[in-house]
């Protein structure tokens, strides 16, 4: 466990950077599916769909993938406060 409350492990940004960015695609794909069946566009929306699935399973991943970096090296548990400064400053 690192003493530097200034240093973060590396995997786990990388790892959190994968999972926001995950996420956010995910939300990007459900709001094009939703805005496509809005306008009534059902076969592109019904397409859409099967791409928010694939995205869905690449963010559970990511977090799957995170969760265990953390349980596995424990490099979440140094510096709790810091931590929630660093979302502010992504
Ligand atoms: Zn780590």
């Amino acid at each position: 466990m690192p003493s530097d409350l200034l240093s973060i492990c590396e995997v786990r940004v990388r790892l959190l950077r994968e999972y926001n960015d995950a996420t956010t695609n995910y939300a990007e794909r459900v709001r094009q599916m939703v805005e496509l069946a809005l306008a009534g566009r059902e076969s592109e929306s019904n397409a859409a769909r099967r791409l928010c699935r694939v995205a869905w399973d690449t963010a559970e991943s990511s977090r799957i993938a995170l969760s265990r970096h953390e349980a596995d090296h424990s490099c979440d548990r140094a510096g709790e406060s810091r931590s929630v400064e660093d979302l502010d400053s992504l």
